[in-house]
């Protein structure tokens, strides 16, 4: 086993890792930026070392600062959560390269990936079923575009080819708007991911975001851990998200499952990962992998009994998956609400000091936070500070939950959208299950 795990990362997810890593007897080393000395995980770490100032890019981006800080300390292996560098294929390289275990995909597969062009393009090739679309990158002779257009279909979404984080993205209704709206979102991923690649989708109307958690090992086997659904999103972030989603039979998830597994066979595929679906009429569509582990991962670690944190750092280490998908038995349903620290109306982030806080707690309940009384929110960094989870035997017995964890949450000092999550809870139509990824935005408008 790895004796010692760097976590480049910082908040509930180096938190998170952090815990895993001391269950399983791992040594841990903290980096941080100069904003983050007084992070939860940084003041119970083994060794702690601080890699720069408190902008991502000197400090949280900085590869070779993180490099230095795993030979120092000399560290086994990476952990680098979600986001920040966790699917830099050059970072993972240059992990590998410099004799330290990256816990993720080999780069090649998080390149393969990262492009979503020709993520689409293998996943097409191993049997998942896809958005109709472009299959390929935008060319730049208008009539040819204007013809796969009307192929596919309008309304078509043109997307950026590096886009992440719900940018570089674009709905056309009209032919009239097409190239203007080629040029334009070329031009943002151009500036925003340095990459100019766009290709094009039908842009489905009334679908729900629907995502499959797999895990593989090094040894050619994959299981699928279920699907989550996270169709409550407001300009394309999600806001909760739940498992199982509500209204997918067995025979449906076993079904897609399989087909995702297969998948993670055919690429050999290494670590956690995320199948992202649009779910329409009863059909799946692909519309990117995400291989890293998932801010959402703990309402499928409820439901499973699967740790998936460790299931990497097991994975990165070289051992065989401890369970077959027989294993894998779906328990009651969980949801997981993201609190933010925002204001609840104009959704502009809210950081400062936390002069009390108070987590719920009782049965089911779990709180992913790095938070406690007198640690001040940085203005730096993502505005996720707790992360509220509740299981139940079924769904509305983890909504009750839910909604009596809400109301015992208490964050003193900064705004959050507690009140938000409240509200949506208790919504009607949220409750009778399968709300589709417009439904947030449409409520917030009304
Ligand atoms: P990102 O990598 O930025 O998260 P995704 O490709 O995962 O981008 O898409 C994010 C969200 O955008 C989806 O969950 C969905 O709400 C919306 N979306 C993306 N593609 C389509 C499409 N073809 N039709 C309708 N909505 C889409």
């Amino acid at each position: 086993m790895l004796d010692k795990i760097l976590i480049a990362n910082r908040g509930e997810i180096a938190l998170r890792v952090l815990r895993a890593c001391r269950e399983m007897g791992i040594r841990t080393v903290a980096v941080h930026s100069t904003a983050d000395r007084d992070q939860q995980h940084v003041l119970l770490a083994d060794e702690t070392v601080c890699i720069g100032p408190p902008r991502s890019t000197d400090s949280y981006l900085n590869m070779p600062a993180i490099i230095s800080a795993a030979e120092v300390t000399d560290a086994r292996a990476i952990h680098p959560g979600y986001g920040f560098l966790s699917e830099n294929a050059d970072f993972a390289e240059r992990v590998e390269r410099s004799g330290f275990i990256f816990i993720g995909p080999r780069a090649e597969t998080i390149r393969l990936m990262g492009d979503k062009v020709s993520a689409i393009r293998a996943m097409k090739e191993a049997g998942v079923p896809c958005v109709p679309g472009s299959g390929g990158p935008l060319g730049d002779r208008d009539k040819e575009n204007l013809r796969l257009a009307e192929d596919i279909g309008f309304p078509i979404i043109i997307k950026a080819a590096a886009g992440g984080g719900g940018r570089g993205m674009r709905v056309v209704h009209e032919r009239g708007d097409l190239l203007e709206a080629i040029d334009l979102t070329r031009s943002e991923a151009q500036s925003g991911f340095g990459d100019a690649t766009v290709y094009m989708e039908r842009y489905l109307q009334n679908p729900r975001h629907v995502e499959v958690q797999v895990l593989a090992d090094q040894h050619g086997h994959a299981i699928h851990l279920g699907e989550r659904d996270c169709s409550m999103q407001r300009r394309h972030q999600k806001v909760i998200e739940e498992a199982p989603a509500p209204g997918i039979s067995e025979e449906q998830r076993q079904h897609i499952g399989a087909i995702c597994t297969q998948a993670c066979q055919r690429i050999n595929y290494r670590g956690a990962g995320t199948f992202e679906f649009l779910y329409e009429d009863g059909e799946f569509f692909f519309i990117e992998m995400n291989t890293r582990v998932q801010v959402e991962h703990p309402v499928t670690e409820m439901i499973t009994g699967v740790d998936i944190v460790k299931e990497q750092i097991r994975i990165a280490a070289g051992e065989e998956l401890r369970y077959r998908q027989e294993d894998i038995v779906v328990r009651g349903h969980a949801v997981e609400c993201r609190i933010n620290a925002e204001n609840p109306r104009t959704f502009v982030p809210s950081p400062g000091h936390i002069s009390h806080y108070h987590a719920p707690g009782g049965p089911g309940i779990r709180v992913d936070s790095h938070l406690y009384s007198g640690y001040s929110v940085p203005p730096y960094y993502d505005s996720l500070v707790c992360k509220l989870i509740a299981h139940g035997e079924n769904r509305e017995s983890a909504l009750n939950r839910m909604h009596t964890a809400l109301g015992e949450l208490v964050v003193e000092g900064i705004q959050t959208n507690g009140a938000l999550h409240q509200d949506l809870v208790m919504d009607e139509a949220f409750r009778a299950g399968g709300t589709n990824i417009h439904y947030l935005e449409q409520k917030l408008k009304s």
